[in-house]
């Protein structure tokens, strides 16, 4: 089924809600694009700014170090007075109605813990960008640490410790999958009797991979994206709308 109208996806989600036993959503950039954090692959997203800079890249050069901390801290305005948005407190409630034990997301803007979800239960595939590790020793560095230290050097830090690059908490294009987020998620998937893939252009693997899988295991899979994207034929519901209209109706009051 496919379903434009926003009230008419909104019905056939509640439906789907209430006969769920165990919902995963699963999230991408489109879930927070209304709380103003441009997602990467719309038009005018930050794709079409600067193509990110790979992993490798950050390792063999300072400069490019310099330049993905210079962008972050270009975004941290954006990034830290970002509120959570409809669709994140929908998905809470969702959490809080007992209907969703975790959620898998994409997203490394810290906006579900921001709405009230346990940070435990949010399964980052991603990573998080409100703070920084080492990359050798894992110790962690506050991002207002990591500027003050760039402002005054004029590059980017290495840690204090161990002399090892200090990277937001992200996985960047091209690093290795956090292994226990992704055991987690494969557990999450394969619980759920209906799964939620919500503002992703599932086109980054491996997370792509998570609604195949559910999928695959029997559950039921609801899309809800603005745009098409390479699932929609095995999904059991595309909602081509904007998510936060789409979710409204499931925030707590
Ligand atoms: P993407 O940019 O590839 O896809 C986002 C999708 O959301 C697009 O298909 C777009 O049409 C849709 N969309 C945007 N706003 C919408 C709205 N209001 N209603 C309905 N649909 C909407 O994002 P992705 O699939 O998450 O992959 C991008 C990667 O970039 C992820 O791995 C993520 O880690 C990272 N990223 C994260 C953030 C964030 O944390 N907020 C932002 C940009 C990129
Ligand atoms: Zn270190």
């Amino acid at each position: 089924m496919m379903a434009q109208d926003v009230e008419q996806a909104s019905a056939a989600l509640g439906e789907l809600f209430s006969e769920a036993r165990c919902i995963v959503p699963f999230t991408g950039a489109g879930i927070s694009t209304e709380c103003g954090i441009p997602d990467f692959r719309s038009p005018g997203g930050l794709w079409t700014k600067h193509a990110p800079i790979p992993f490798d890249d950050f390792m063999a050069s300072q400069e490019a170090r310099d330049e993905t901390w210079r962008r972050r801290f270009a975004m941290d305005e954006t990034l830290s007075n970002a509120k959570p948005g409809r669709g994140h407190r929908a998905l809470a409630a969702l959490y809080h109605a007992g209907k969703a034990p975790g959620l898998v997301t994409q997203n490394i803007d810290n906006l579900h813990q921001a709405s009230g979800i346990p940070p435990d239960k949010v399964i980052e595939l991603h990573g998080n960008t409100s703070y920084a590790t080492c990359l050798d020793c894992g110790k962690r560095y506050e991002l207002a640490w990591v500027r003050a230290s760039f402002d005054q050097s004029g590059r980017a830090p290495e840690c204090t410790v161990c002399d090892g690059y200090i990277k937001t908490a992200t996985i960047a294009f091209g690093q290795s999958m956090p292994a226990i987020a992704m055991r987690r998620a494969e557990e999450l998937t394969l619980a759920c009797d209906l799964f939620l893939a919500i503002g992703s252009s599932l086109v980054v693997w491996p997370a792509a991979g998570f609604p195949l899988m559910a999928k695959r295991n029997g559950a039921k899979l609801v899309i809800i994206n603005r745009e098409p994207t390479d699932f929609d034929d095995i999904a059991d519901l595309v909602i081509n709308a904007d998510i936060g209209s789409v979710l409204a109706p499931f925030i707590a009051h």
